[in-house]
């Protein structure tokens, strides 16, 4: 079967590429020698006088082959990769034929380099162009970082390279990336008589076309924004803003060269590794590929929701949202009027960001039915817990939940604490209870962690899999235990910053440390929106357990009890760890009298091993108790839970980005400095030992 196939009308080659068996075309070794081929035969056939590079797929290209890119260790075999396609792009661009390309659907990144280097580009209404090589830890290596800037406009060029998100076609339109835009079924016509109009010689091939002077101005507001979003793993975004600088003061082959270059050494980075490895285990987690095979799949058309207030209203929301009918059970009249009116207000919420139209909110108010008791419910498929987090409140709950829904549909909790064995004592069958921890804002976040009971069984699992999947969120199974997975390793990060605050280090260079190496917010801004009594609550109970070792030295509770009993409170009450003006934190006077400084200034590198490395070591002592079932989904739950940096392909990659025995070794200091909380567990001292890793790349 040929990939590339060729239809000739009117004088001009259509070039229609159409995978076979594949529901994408993707810039394949095979697939590149191919069109090249069929370039070549129409470039030296007199009978063509221009040519159509169009897509049997639905979408245009999808880009270069991500899983050979991944092997790519060695950076000559990065550039080999990209040269021979860099060669075919000069060749059509030089050959002395037009050549359009017809973009229908996605194309992304390597498709649409390659439509850059066509004469002119026509789109269908329906197309999608992106360059995503960024959110990749890449850069496009086939010319778009050069052809792009001189096509487009600097502006619009730093805007889409960096910025890594695709546009529709009439944006791509407006900023002069597509030449026409027509509908889906006249795309073909529309290619062939543009390519009839256009004349074969690109902008920067024009005979006196010179390096023009990049805009000093341009370029340093687009270094501090990358600045102020990239943490230290993320080195694409500066790249690309270095080679594009670079490449406009250069003549066209010279730019190309230092594009190469470029794309090759980010090609073999650990950034690129990690960020290409996360892709491929989010696809995973969000296609549920874990899910128990076996078990029949579950068809749900309702759920109940007990407790309306933040998180079970955001799952309320987002059941309804799904198509789920919802029953809303509130403890009275008052608390379900205050709940559904909280859930119209977050209809509203999508509504003004764009993200639902007024019909459909209106139709996803309208499948949620609000009630205070537990009656008509024999039909529901499924249940969630999201009230208080006190113990005697869910075991009456759940006593009430169980008996009136469905039997074996799936009772879950939205604890963050509790141990779900426990609760499961509470139900009628304990079989069908299981935890289902979301992350708020519920409508927003993908994340839920999965928590089995000791005695969940297989079909509960697969069900409650079923339904987050019609949820549309990403979960990761963990089994039981003491602050399960997320909120325990979240509590050794936060913990320490409070530790490190009690030794009187500033909640302002702990926070900078933090967001520097990539976190979205820092530990102490993060534990005043918590709030600091809450905040006791959740430490005291995940350390209640005197044996862990992550008790060894930390003071966090000492501390943040030392600030409630001064009046700090957090962010709520505009007193917490820092001040607050108009919203936003400012540092509070009152702390260094609290937590006079110990000793010298703590060097920021410090800082930074104690608040990472605490995460990465909980993480493996979760998995050497057998909460985690592997590296991977310890990985997507820290970069969907807590917005562990990307770049260092979540907290276990971070071992193998820092190498596991030098990690080691940077603990063993620690645990002599700080305390036993740094000990390194048995298991990755063996992996040390042996030079191993948590992933093979
Ligand atoms: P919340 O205080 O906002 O809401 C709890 C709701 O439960 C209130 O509306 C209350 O009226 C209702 N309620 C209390 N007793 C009830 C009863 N007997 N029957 C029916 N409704 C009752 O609390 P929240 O923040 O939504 O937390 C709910 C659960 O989710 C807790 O277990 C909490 O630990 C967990 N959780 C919270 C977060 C978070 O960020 N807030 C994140 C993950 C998990």
């Amino acid at each position: 079967m040929p990939i590339v196939a060729r239809n000739d009308r009117d004088g001009i080659a259509v070039l229609t590429w159409d995978q076979p068996g594949a529901p994408v075309n993707t810039k394949t070794r095979a697939a590149q020698e191919e069109l090249a081929q069929q370039l070549e035969a129409a470039l030296a056939d007199d009978i063509v006088l221009g040519i159509v590079l169009a897509s049997g797929k639905r979408g245009f290209v999808a880009g270069g082959d991500l899983r050979d890119l991944q092997r790519v260790t060695d950076p000559a075999e990065a550039t080999a990769l990209v040269e021979a396609v860099r060669a075919v792009m000069r060749r059509m661009e030089k050959g002395g034929k037009p050549i359009v390309a017809a973009i229908n659907g996605a194309a992304m990144g390597g498709g649409v380099e390659l439509a850059l280097a066509c004469h002119a580009r026509v789109a269908a209404s329906d197309a999608l162009l992106g360059l995503p090589e960024v959110t990749l830890g890449l850069m496009p290596g086939a010319g778009g970082t050069q052809r792009l800037p001189r096509l487009i406009g600097v502006g619009p060029a730093l805007d889409l390279l960096t910025g890594g998100k695709p546009v529709d076609a009439v944006a791509a339109l407006e900023m002069g990336l597509v030449d026409r835009v027509v509908p889906r079924d006249d795309l073909l016509d529309a290619a062939i008589a543009l390519a009839r109009a256009t004349r074969p010689v690109q902008p920067w091939d024009r005979v006196g076309a010179k390096p023009q002077a990049a805009d000093a101005a341009l370029f340093a507001k687009a270094r501090a924004q990358c600045a102020r979003r990239s943490g230290i793993a993320d080195i694409a975004e500066a790249a690309i803003l270095d080679v594009i600088e670079t490449g406009l003061a250069q003549p066209f082959e010279a730019a190309l060269e230092t594009e190469r270059r470029a794309f090759a050494g980010l090609v073999v980075s650990a950034t690129a590794k990690n960020r290409i490895r996360l892709h491929f285990a989010l696809n995973d987690a969000r296609a549920i590929k874990g899910r128990p095979q076996g078990e029949p799949p579950y068809h749900l058309r309702s759920v109940a929701v007990v407790g309306g207030g933040t998180m079970g209203g955001g799952i309320a929301f987002t059941a309804a949202a799904a198509g789920l009918a919802v029953t809303l059970i509130e403890v009275g009249d008052e608390a379900l009027a205050r709940g559904l009116a909280a859930i119209a207000k977050t209809g509203e919420r999508q509504v003004k960001a764009g993200r639902m139209t007024p019909a459909d909110r209106d139709a996803v108010l309208a499948r949620i039915k609000g009630q205070t008791g537990y009656a008509g419910l024999a039909e529901v498929d499924a249940g969630i817990e999201a009230v208080v987090e006190v113990e005697a409140v869910k075991a009456a709950v759940l006593r009430q939940l169980s008996a009136a829904i469905r039997p074996g549909g799936p009772v879950a909790s939205n604890t963050s604490t509790l141990p779900i064995t426990t609760l499961a004592g509470y139900c009628a069958d304990p079989e069908v209870f299981i935890g289902a921890h979301f992350f708020g804002p519920v409508e927003r976040m993908p994340l839920v962690e999965v928590i089995c009971g000791a005695r969940t069984s297989e079909a509960t699992l697969a069900r409650t899999l079923d339904l987050l999947k019609l949820l549309r969120k990403t979960p990761i199974v963990v089994q039981d235990g003491l602050g399960f997975y997320t909120s325990r390793v979240v509590a050794s990060y936060t913990g320490e910053a409070m530790t490190l605050l009690g030794e009187g280090v500033s909640a302002g260079q702990i926070d900078r440390v933090a967001t520097e190496f990539g976190m979205v917010i820092g530990p102490c801004a993060m534990n005043d929106m918590t709030g600091l009594p809450l905040l006791i609550d959740i430490f005291s109970s995940v350390r209640s357990d005197d044996t862990r070792v992550s008790n060894r030295g930390n003071r966090a509770v000492e501390v943040l009890q030392a600030l409630v009993e001064a009046g700090r409170t957090g962010r709520r009450d505009g007193a917490g760890i820092y001040d607050y003006a108009e919203g936003k934190p400012v540092s509070w006077g009152g702390l260094a009298a609290l937590f006079p400084r110990q000793g010298a200034a703590m060097p920021d590198a410090e800082i930074r091993k104690r608040l990472m490395h605490a995460q990465a070591l909980e993480t493996v002592r979760a998995m050497e108790e057998g909460i985690l079932a592997n590296a991977t989904d310890a990985d997507v739950g820290s970069v969907l839970g807590w917005m562990f940096p990307r770049g260092f392909g979540g907290v276990l990659s971070y071992v193998d980005t820092i190498g596991a025995r030098r990690f080691v070794a940077e603990c063993d200091a620690l645990a002599a400095a700080y305390g036993g909380r740094f000990e390194a567990p048995q298991s990755l001292r063996d992996m040390a030992a042996r030079d191993g890793r948590f992933h093979a790349l």
